[in-house]
């Protein structure tokens, strides 16, 4: 057991900076939203955004506002309103709480942001399938709700290799978008801006990456648990300078700890891998956990899904083709076992939690024997936590922390 004393967890200045940066994003939306003077796509976290940028439109992402119904706990109660309109309690948890949220007609973000009454009205929606088919149904749903056109792509998933062929259809597939969106958006698309929101996507992911490798220094200078938020701008602000002036302040920072020898916790004994999503309702509870038996978790898959190495603005669809084809999410279990093996490696890692999200089979990588083979080949343990992304109903707080301790004292004794 852990013995009784005060968890010290030091948290990140820059942090303030990416609020900042948030706030500012949502009140631009929201303003859009009620004067109409600029139009609003809303966009999957994976989906095509730099094209959308080259239209001149302002996106909104609903993932990450079904996040913030989880961190703020809300999400739980309103699963079951979406769940009576046929909708599964098996599906995303993101959909059926953001659905459930918009037919009782609350958001989180009137509570975080005054003045701020309901998310931003879309003129269209646009989804790319790559992370799974509940975006395209989620989306489907509102396009019907405000009467606005639904477009996408349908990726392929499982993918071994990324071959020539997968990125032509996607190309295509991408192409078909343009003229859809320049009839919502009232104008024509602008090569020179795609090309533009293309590298500075591509500059954030360099940076957004470089921020998550300064975890590979111990002591750890950030946790996967800073790194849930601090990915923020990865998200809704890949494409535009904004989103590098705030990356530039949060790497500044990490490196100044990393010159300091500082860690984000006062005591790492252990570093710890995070596969799967967070828990949003319970952050800071496994955060203090975690810290309370000097653990560590430096490092996820999650966070490191907003890193697109691919794009590249001299080829802007092929890349963006390639890129959100080559993400984790999208390919097959050999790939995600290299993939995982090198991050154990390059971040010095001693044991890997999965956690087994019920509603998220997506990014769930612990039901085909991945982590068993992993184990195998590495000699690093692991542990399964049962859980889920927002259904706190699918989560035993007692079973994590009895599960965390035991899985903590397998390292301790191997050590
Ligand atoms: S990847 Fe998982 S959490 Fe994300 S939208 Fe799809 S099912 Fe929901």
């Amino acid at each position: 057991m852990a013995e009784e004393k005060k968890i010290v967890i030091r948290r990140l200045e820059t942090a303030k900076d990416l609020g900042k940066f948030m706030a500012k994003y949502y009140y631009e939306l929201d303003e859009a939203s009620k004067t109409g003077k600029e139009k609003i796509a809303w966009c999957t976290s994976v989906g095509p955004a730099e094209i959308l940028r080259g239209l001149g439109f302002l996106t909104y992402f609903p993932e990450t506002h079904s996040a913030m119904l989880g961190t703020t706990r809300m999400a739980t109660d309103l699963i079951p309103v979406a769940n009576a309109l046929g909708y599964s309690p098996e599906i995303c948890s993101y959909l059926t709480a953001d659905i459930g949220a918009f037919i009782e007609g609350v958001t989180p973000l009137a509570k975080v942001f005054k003045g701020i009454e309901s998310v931003p009205k879309p003129d269209v929606l646009v989804y790319n399938t790559n992370q799974c088919r509940d975006v395209q149904d989620w989306f489907l749903w509102y396009g019907n709700k405000f009467n606005v056109p639904v477009v996408g792509v349908e990726s392929y998933r499982n993918v071994p290799e990324v071959t020539e062929g997968h990125v032509t259809g996607i190309v295509k597939q991408l192409e078909n978008l343009i003229e859809p969106l320049e009839k919502v958006a009232g104008r024509k698309f602008d090569m020179d801006e795609f090309k533009n929101a293309v590298k500075l996507s591509r500059e954030c992911s360099d940076l957004w990456e470089k921020c998550l490798a300064a975890a590979a220094s111990k002591p750890s200078p950030l946790t996967f648990f800073d790194g849930t938020t601090l990915m923020g701008p990865a998200v809704v602000g890949r494409g535009t300078q904004k989103a590098l002036d705030v990356y530039h302040l949060l790497l500044d920072e990490l490196n100044d700890r990393v010159e300091k020898g500082l860690g984000a916790l006062e005591e790492e004994q252990y570093r710890i891998y995070w596969d799967g999503m967070p828990v949003w309702g319970r952050l800071s509870m496994h955060s203090k956990l975690f810290a309370g038996l000097k653990a560590n978790v430096i490092a996820s898959t999650y966070c490191s899904s907003w890193i697109f190495s691919a794009l590249d603005e001299n080829d802007p669809f092929g890349s963006m083709a390639r890129a959100y084809t080559e993400l984790f999410i999208v390919r097959a279990d050999k790939f995600k076992e290299d993939y995982i093996k090198n991050k154990l490696d390059f971040f010095g890692i001693d044991g890997v939690v999965y956690h087994d999200a019920r509603t998220c089979p997506n990014n769930t990588n612990c039901r085909y024997g991945l982590s068993q083979r992993l184990q195998e080949q590495t000699d690093i343990p692991f542990v399964t936590i049962d859980g889920d992304l927002n259904d706190l109903r699918c989560l035993s707080d007692e079973q994590t922390k009895t599960n965390i301790e035991a899985f903590i004292e397998q390292l301790e004794e191997r050590k």
